[in-house]
This record gives structure tokens, C-alpha cells and sequence, in this order.
């Protein structure tokens, strides 16, 4: 099977469909959560994510703001400025779509969380000794996790030593061993210095992950942005990948 993993959309519909135009045709699609927060259409983004075919769609932390699950007060003030605005453009059919998501699915290979399979909401995997631990907390062979925005493998070849990680190279395919924990980046706001949008098609047969990013159109989301009077600070990171 071909599924199509994505996370961290952000509300970033034209990097949205540059992603699923560049995907073609998938079997399934593994969302890991963070479909709103920063971008300017969250409403949208929900629509075209729920038109996924076999959908599996996980809970990420700003989806959590959105519910007004978490206090607003942990995030910094653009985060929380970009939050309240969400919360007023999200329909009622956005909020209870959202309301349904689950915080972690464990399929028969590959556990779903948004943050890491410890703290599957909040917690951030940006570092190896983080990593060890948290193979800890999950049987399957695989864990696929977004939330730093960062593409990433933490692979674990002898459970008694620390976890290794790799920074794959876009369209090098690797083949995941078994076990590892894999980030495929952020659909709406790459973190890593290259703007462009993240994903992964995981191949469910022999567990090639085929990751790639893909060019869209920044300034017309960043002008979306600008008229709808999001903070200035989001619209800037878009064009840098910060
Ligand atoms: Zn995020």
C-alpha cells in the first residue's frame, strides 16, 4: 500500500495541494496532526484532509488549542494572536472533526502520535537521548511522528545503545529498519531552512520511506495571511523555513 504520510499542515492550503498533486494516487493517507494553527485556511484544510481516501488523522497540539483543550498561555504571543484568530474562522464542522481525533493510533506496524509516543501532544523528539527513551513506549516496529517540523529518522539498532538519527535526503527513499521513529517534516512550515513542503509515501509492503519536498506558492499564502492580519512573524518564517 501507498500511504501518503503528512503533519503540520498548518492551515497552509496551496502547500497542501502542491503535496497531494505531487503524491498522486495513494491507498491511505496518515495525518499526524497540527491541520490548524499559523496558516490562513484552517476550514480548508480540514475539508481537503478529510477527503483523504482511508484516512487515519492524529491530534496535534494546536488542534488541541483550537478545542481550547490546552491553555492558550503556553503558547508565545503571535502563536496565541494566530491561535485566537483560528479559533474564530473555525466552523462547527471543522470543531467536531477535530474533536474526534485521537491522540495516538497504534496500527499492526507503525504506532501514530504527533509529539512522540512518551508524551504523544506535547512532547518535541529533537535529540537522541529524548529518542532512546521513548523506544521504550511503543511495540510496534515503526513510530511516525511530527510536531518539531523537522524530517528525521531515530533508529535504534541494538535496544541496549543510544538511538542514532539521520537526516534523509529529499527523493533518496531509504528503506526504514526496523525499529525507528520517522518525522516526514511540516506540510505548512518547514523548520529546517528549506521552505519548501514536506512529506513521505510509506510503502506498508517493503517500508520504503520516499520522501520529498515540493515548491509552492509562498507568496500567495503569505499574502493571504497578510489581509486576513495574521502576525507578521509567521508570514516571514514561510519564505526562510525557520
Ligand atoms: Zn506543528
Amino acid at each position: 500500500m501507498r500511504i501518503l504520510v503528512i503533519s503540520d499542515i498548518h492551515a497552509n492550503l496551496t502547500a497542501l495541494d502542491a503535496v497531494l498533486a505531487h503524491a498522486g494516487t495513494i491507498d491511505a493517507a496518515w495525518c499526524l496532526g497540527d491541520l490548524v494553527g499559523y496558516g490562513p485556511d484552517p476550514n480548508e484544510c480540514i475539508e481537503r484532509v478529510r477527503e483523504l481516501p482511508d484516512l487515519t488523522c492524529i491530534l496535534g497540539n494546536h488542534d488541541a488549542a483550537a478545542l481550547e483543550q490546552i491553555d492558550s498561555a503556553t503558547f508565545n504571543p503571535e502563536a496565541r494572536q494566530a491561535l485566537h484568530w483560528t479559533q474564530n474562522a473555525l466552523t462547527e464542522t471543522s470543531l467536531a472533526f477535530l474533536k474526534q481525533l485521537p491522540e495516538r493510533v497504534d496500527t499492526p506496524q507503525v504506532t501514530l502520535v504527533h509529539g512522540s509516543p512518551r508524551q504523544p501532544v506535547w512532547e518535541y523528539l529533537l535529540d537522541t537521548f529524548n529518542a532512546t527513551r521513548c523506544f521504550e513506549h511503543f511495540k510496534t516496529p515503526f513510530c511516525f511522528v511530527g510536531h518539531t517540523h523537522l524530517p528525521i529518522i531515530f533508529y535504534m539498532q541494538n535496544e541496549r545503545n543510544l538511538a542514532q538519527l539521520q537526516v534523509p535526503d529529499p527523493d533518496s527513499a531509504p528503506i526504514l529498519q526496523p525499529r525507528s521513529i520517522v518525522n516526514p517534516g511540516s506540510v505548512g512550515q518547514p523548520r529546517d531552512r528549506d521552505p519548501r513542503a514536506a512529506y513521505a509515501i510509506y510503502d506498508s509492503g517493503d517500508h520504503c520511506w520516499d520522501y520529498h519536498r515540493v515548491a509552492y506558492d509562498i507568496g500567495a499564502v503569505q499574502s493571504r495571511m497578510t489581509a486576513l492580519g495574521l502576525p507578521d512573524r509567521h508570514i516571514q518564517r514561510l519564505a526562510a523555513g525557520w
